[in-house]
């Protein structure tokens, strides 16, 4: 806490917060090395289930494999990225390991599998975002249609008709869209349906508290009914239990991702779920 001295000034520093700004200059240090090495940032696969329990799919979630800590959890150090700008080569990297992981897809004969991928905001926001990434499945000969992209609301609080203007350029290149943590923002409804999203993302937040009150569970279905009411599709996160599956399933959910499947993983370790693939 703050403390006066004896001039009635405020003094800010005191030890702890020295030890966190080092500690936070010392990761940004670290992952600026992995991502120019491309040392230790590896895509985890989660893989994305239907009704039938036929995987469609998987999420893809970078790990940092740190040398002296071990696991990194992107929650914590996603948020550094974006804060300091490396998320911008981060982004890359991880856009050319999913290329990298469908085209081994497509030489293996999976070619019904869709990869989705996170995308940051100041990632969207780059100028040459599209271009980029069209160049990308160009140069790995990745069909644009086994590739989804996962947008939360605070993408679209950038410019909005630069935001609608990308979606449409990568929808035509046959790019899919996901609307990831839905209902943990704070976006309007009028302004959420401006965008034309393929596939609504319930938050892990409101699958875990599910069954906590009769409340809980109707916002659950109301998210359902309001997607499909738009059109879109319904991914719910953090199925964890066959009593979330039932229930999910009963409101007319489309797809399911969790712990009760699987965590994620390896790719090679994500193949071995493939006689359950689709
Ligand atoms: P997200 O995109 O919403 O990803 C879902 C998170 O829920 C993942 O955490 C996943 O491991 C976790 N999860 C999946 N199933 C379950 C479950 O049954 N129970 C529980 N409790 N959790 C489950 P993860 O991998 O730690 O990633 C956290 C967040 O970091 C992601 O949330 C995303 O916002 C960000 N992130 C991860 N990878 C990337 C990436 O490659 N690029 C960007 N820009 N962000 C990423
Ligand atoms: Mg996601
Ligand atoms: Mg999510
Ligand atoms: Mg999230």
């Amino acid at each position: 806490e703050a403390k006066r001295n004896g001039m009635g000034e405020i003094r800010l520093y005191h030890p702890e917060m020295a030890d966190a700004i080092e500690k936070r200059v010392k990761l940004e240090a670290e992952l600026r090395q992995a991502i120019e090495t491309r040392d230790g940032l590896e895509l985890y696969l989660q893989p994305q289930l239907d009704i039938n329990r036929q995987v469609i799919g998987a999420e893809a979630l970078i790990r940092w494999h740190h040398s002296e800590r071990g696991m990194v959890s992107p929650a914590e150090f996603i948020p550094l990225a974006e804060e300091t700008g490396l998320i911008i080569g981060l982004g890359d990297l991880i856009n050319e390991q999913a290329c990298q992981i469908i085209r081994q897809w497509q030489q293996l004969g999976l070619t019904d599998l869709v990869l989705s991928i996170n995308v940051s905001a100041p990632q969207f926001q780059q100028m040459d975002f599209v271009d980029k990434l069209n160049s990308l499945l160009k140069q790995y000969e990745v069909p644009a249609g086994q590739l989804k992209l996962e947008l939360t609301e605070s993408v679209l609080m950038q410019n909005l008709d630069d935001v609608i203007h990308k979606i449409k350029e990568l929808k035509q290149l046959g790019i899919q869209f996901a609307l990831d943590d839905f209902g943990t923002g704070y976006s309007s409804l009028s302004y959420l349906m401006k965008l034309p999203f393929d596939v609504l993302k319930i938050d892990v937040s409101f699958v875990r508290d599910m069954f906590q009150s009769v409340q809980k569970e109707a916002i659950v279905q109301t998210i359902v009914q309001l997607a499909h009411n738009l059109g879109l599709k319904v991914v719910a996160e953090g199925v964890e239990t066959e009593k979330h599956f039932d229930y999910l399933s009963s409101l007319g959910c489309d797809y399911f991702q969790g712990y009760l499947f699987s965590k994620p993983v390896a790719e090679p370790d994500f193949r071995k779920h493939s006689k359950h693939f689709k």
